[in-house]
């Protein structure tokens, strides 16, 4: 079994891996780059010549790991794509989404391969999805590799992989977490028999504080919020629309019940709207915390989205005090909801602003994070400077696992070979560091483009 990596990098970005033995081939995730444009943003699937692919299997539906997905598809016609059914019908709005981007992208900045896929490929392409349940074995066509899913906890139909050929096994992590968080549980991930270890790393710089808890983070939010209302004020939580955006609003209703907040209208915007709708879709059927609950429904404070089709653009959301805007994107790239709505909003010291998530150091959103009181800045080239007078605070509500949890997870594992994907140098670095102690039988492997690395 041979393992290449077909990110351009090392480094969380364009998420794609193939894995070969003999004719059989398999391709893990088809990411696209998030900072990256044109093609620079895809995978190079060089080393993979058309048509070979026995299969396609996707982790779970955010962008890094399925962007690309359309344009590999191109490549390989006749493969089908192995997911979650979850992973499926939040890919498919996330990636008609990405049409529309791209379409805007291609005029506004003049890239002119975009769009690198039609409305009409994506629906084309759904005659090869194949669903599959959590830890179910499944073979790959016309070989004797066998597959299996296993709750990632990450996001909603977010797994795991496992990959057994001829008695031996590869686990892919994917994007996890080894936390319960409001909706998603705890990963549910196996521990015995695995040879391979391929796992992700992103969070490799990053200490949390010893006193940290979910709980007491919470609390610092409902505190935030309690402020803003007594100060006649209103709250923007820039979320990412799949995945935080859930669960923000879950945890909103949380707080509220619990009576640490104030009944304040909560309004949501942007692709979180359409992602929001699936997660109520699978309140039943998945595993997950608040078994049934519908967020859409079942959230008294929630003023009901406007539901828009393909092509309507981003809404412009009108200013009203006492209000939680939860808006994506997460990190307030130019031309989304959050962007347009911060540049009306920061200059009022009533407000607040509350980051839950990560923000890029070249986004408008780590831009303001790092703002002083009083700054003028930019969110965009086509906005006005304006003076950031909001309070702004961050929290950690993160979706992947720390690189405590991580390590652990491995160590436990203690695989043949452990080869760290999805994260920058610094964080391998980490890993690097405490493996040479923990893990001294593990043959730890940092895979460069294309460098094909013989598993077993
Ligand atoms: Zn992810
Ligand atoms: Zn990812």
């Amino acid at each position: 079994m041979q393992f290449r990596n077909l990110t351009r990098r090392r480094e969380i970005g364009a998420n794609s891996y193939l894995l070969e033995c003999g004719e059989t081939r398999v391709v893990l995730d088809a990411g696209m780059h998030p900072k990256q444009v044109g093609f620079d943003a895809l995978p190079d699937f060089g080393p993979l010549p058309h048509e070979t692919a026995d299969a396609l299997i996707i982790t779970h539906a955010h962008h890094d790991h399925i962007g690309a997905l359309p344009v590999l598809m191109r490549k390989q016609p006749h493969s089908p794509v192995f997911m979650t059914e979850p992973t499926g019908e939040i890919m498919s709005g996330m990636l008609h989404n990405s049409v529309n981007v791209m379409t805007s992208q291609r005029m506004e900045k003049s890239i002119h391969e975009y769009p690198l896929f039609t409305h009409r490929e994506l629906d084309e392409n759904r005659a090869h999805y194949i669903y599959r349940d959590l830890d179910r074995s499944f073979e790959v066509p016309d070989s004797d590799w066998q597959v299996s899913f296993h709750d990632a906890g990450h996001i909603l139909g977010s797994t795991g992989v496992m990959v057994r050929e001829a008695g031996s096994t590869l686990f892919y992590t994917g994007d996890v977490n080894f936390e319960s968080q409001t909706i998603c549980k705890a990963a549910d991930f196996p521990t015995e028999g695995i040879d391979v270890l391929l796992m992700e790393t992103t969070r490799g710089t990053y200490a949390r504080p010893a006193d940290y808890t979910r709980k007491g983070e919470k609390e610092r939010l409902a505190a935030l919020i309690r402020d803003t209302f007594d100060a006649n004020g209103s709250l923007l939580i820039p979320v990412f629309a799949l995945g935080k955006t859930q669960e923000v609003m879950l945890m909103l209703h949380e707080l509220h019940e619990e009576g640490l907040i104030p009944e304040m209208p909560l309004q949501i915007g942007g692709l979180g709207t359409k992602v929001t709708v699936l997660y109520d879709h699978y309140a039943d059927i998945t595993r997950r915390n608040y078994q049934g609950f519908r967020l859409l429904e079942d959230i008294k404070m929630l003023v009901q989205p406007e539901r828009r089709g393909r092509k309507g653009g981003p809404r412009q959301f009108v200013y009203q005090p006492r209000t939680i805007y939860c808006l994506s994107s997460g990190m307030m790239t130019e031309g989304t909801t959050s962007n347009s709505f911060a540049a009306r909003f920061i200059d009022n010291p009533r407000n607040a602003v509350a980051f839950v998530g990560y923000t890029d150091p070249e986004s408008p959103g780590y831009k303001l994070r790092m703002a002083k009181e009083g700054e003028k800045i930019k969110l965009s080239p086509d906005l006005p400077a304006v003076p950031v007078n909001a309070r702004i605070e961050s929290f950690d509500l993160s979706a992947h696992a720390t690189r405590e949890q991580l390590a652990e997870y491995a160590e436990k594992v203690a695989p043949k070979k452990l080869v760290l994907v999805h994260g920058e140098v610094e964080s391998q670095a980490w890993f690097i560091e405490r493996f040479t102690q923990t893990l001294p039988g593990t043959e730890i492997i940092l895979p460069d483009t294309h460098q094909p690395i013989q598993l077993w």
